[in-house]
């Protein structure tokens, strides 16, 4: 059932609840609003499938009944350095939209002109980072990792000068929230103690209910997100994903990844992976992600405390070390989704004390062979499916790998299961098509010179990346080794 443009209301149940949070702002008017890429399937579950045929309203330019857009503010951690005001320097929440399950879904704009956070940037978005953006969103979604979404892109009808001069562009995101970790640091460090608390009890009646039964809901809310974060990182780990600036205002409340702008997939494993042209110490690497990821936490833990402190602070100590006990629970939570994700990747079920050391050592040589991520698991499927003679196919492993495979035959055949029904699950957790660095890129510079096909065919590969497709057998290539070796990402979006 869709619904009509005339119909649709937002709330603006995040500025009534913490107006300090938020200036109240619009979207800059646009020479000549184009919808160029707009997500059908997203619009149905959201029931905004009447916004196709209105850009001005995706714009921000004509606003839907109920809508207050604000810039939000925010602090963070960059780079480990406090700022103790971000905010959204190029962006606008709508407001939220209500599901018809119920869900509170908020509606941003990201590119939609200056804010008064805009210090020194123009408050734009150029095409090619915006369309990066929906491709990397919207894979990561089909892959079932959690993330914010992709609705739409606008070309604006003006330029924005980034390298060089660029096609000016908007996208249209939809989000759990845009609660950040950096929320909760400029929250902590506002004059008025309410602030804070009223941030909590928002965050935790939206994205975690159950803390709000727990003894201590700070504590609760800090569990929660200790909790979704470490499922997160888990689920980019084992795709290889790279989020390339892991800072706190980009880490969510919710457990969503949010803000792809260096991002990449590392194709051949190496921990050591960084693309990001400004992330000189390799500080969000591969393999520091999740490190990070509790350091993040670590920030959030701080900016919880001031609401399990008496006034006379007589339980500073006791307060911090329960502070300290539920962050000190993320890295088993970590690891034992990684193990989780692992275990289904392989196509195993049983729960094993080796299994940590069978995991492990696949990552290893994985790393000696260089292997690609995505093709290794996919080539253990086959064979399999060679052993069930589906494929003849030829399984070409690095030495490595090759020298690890046996080992996992034998735990497979101790599981004693149908071979088929062990593919099947391998398939289905093991993707064909990942965004590769050099199909992104000749996508968006197609884009650029005015031709969205390459752009649309990636799209549609890789948001439906479990099945093979006849003729998409490029999507499924990795790029020369060279590529990825001196493959840079930019943040300067
Ligand atoms: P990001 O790296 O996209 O998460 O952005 C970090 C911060 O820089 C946020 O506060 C953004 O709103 C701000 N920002 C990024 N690009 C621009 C821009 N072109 N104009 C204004 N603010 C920007
Ligand atoms: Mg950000």
């Amino acid at each position: 059932m869709s619904t009509a443009v005339s119909e649709l209301e937002l709330t603006s149940s995040f500025r009534a609840a913490l107006p300090e949070l938020g200036v109240d702002w619009e979207a800059t008017e646009l020479p000549d609003p184009r919808l160029v890429a707009f997500n059908d399937a997203l619009a149905v579950e959201l029931g905004l499938t009447a916004l196709r045929d209105d850009v001005e309203v995706l714009a921000g330019q004509r606003l839907l009944p109920g809508s207050h857009p604000i810039a939000m503010a925010y602090a963070g951690h960059q780079f480990g350095s406090y700022n103790p005001q971000l905010g959204d320097g190029r962006a606008l929440l709508l407001g939220e939209i209500t599901t018809a399950e119920g869900r509170l879904v908020d509606l941003h704009l990201k590119g939609s002109g200056r804010t008064p956070f805009a210090r020194g940037g123009d408050g734009r978005a150029a095409l090619g980072p915006m369309l990066r953006e929906f491709v990397f969103a919207e894979a990561l979604h089909a892959l079932g990792v959690p993330t914010t979404r992709a609705l739409a892109v606008i070309t604006t009808g003006d330029r924005v000068h980034r390298a060089g001069d660029d096609v000016g562009a908007l996208l249209v995101r939809t989000a759990a929230s845009h609660l950040r970790v950096g929320t909760f640091e400029y929250a902590a460090r506002l004059p008025d103690r309410s602030a804070l608390r009223r941030l909590t009890d928002h965050a935790i009646e939206r994205h975690h209910p159950d803390a709000a039964d727990t003894e201590e809901p700070a504590l609760g809310l800090l569990d929660a997100v200790v909790g979704a974060q470490a499922e997160l990182i888990a689920r980019w780990m084992l795709i290889g994903f790279v989020h390339g600036v892991m800072n706190t205002d980009n880490t969510t409340i919710s457990g969503e990844t949010i803000d792809y702008g260096p991002c990449a997939f590392m194709n051949r494993f190496d921990p050591d992976t960084v693309f990001s042209s400004i992330d000189h110490g390799g500080r969000y690497r591969y393999a520091h992600q999740p490190s990070i990821a509790e350091w993040n936490l670590t920030r959030l833990a701080e900016s919880l405390l001031p609401l399990l402190v008496v006034e006379d602070r007589s339980n500073l100590d006791e307060s911090v070390a329960r502070v300290r006990a539920v962050l000190e629970t993320f890295m088993p939570r970590f690891r034992s989704a990684w193990e989780r994700g692992m275990r289904a990747k392989l196509g195993l079920v049983e729960d094993r004390p080796d299994d940590g050391r069978l995991f492990d050592d696949l990552v290893t040589a994985m790393r000696d062979d260089r292997a690609d991520l995505t093709l290794t698991f996919r080539m253990l499927g086959d064979e399999l499916r060679r052993d069930a003679q589906l494929v003849s196919a030829p399984v070409d492993h690095g030495d490595a790998v090759a020298a690890w495979v046996p080992r996992w035959r034998e735990r497979l055949t101790a599981e004693a299961r149908d071979t088929s029904e062990v593919v099947a699950a391998m398939d289905a957790v093991n993707p064909v098509y990942v965004p590769r660095n050099h199909l992104v890129e000749e996508a968006l510079d197609a884009a650029a010179d005015g031709d969205l096909d390459p752009f649309r065919e990636l799209l549609s590969v890789v948001t439906d990346p479990f099945t093979p497709r006849p003729g998409a057998e490029r999507y499924a290539l990795p790029a020369p080794d060279e590529f990825d070796r001196t493959y840079q990402t930019f943040c300067g979006t």
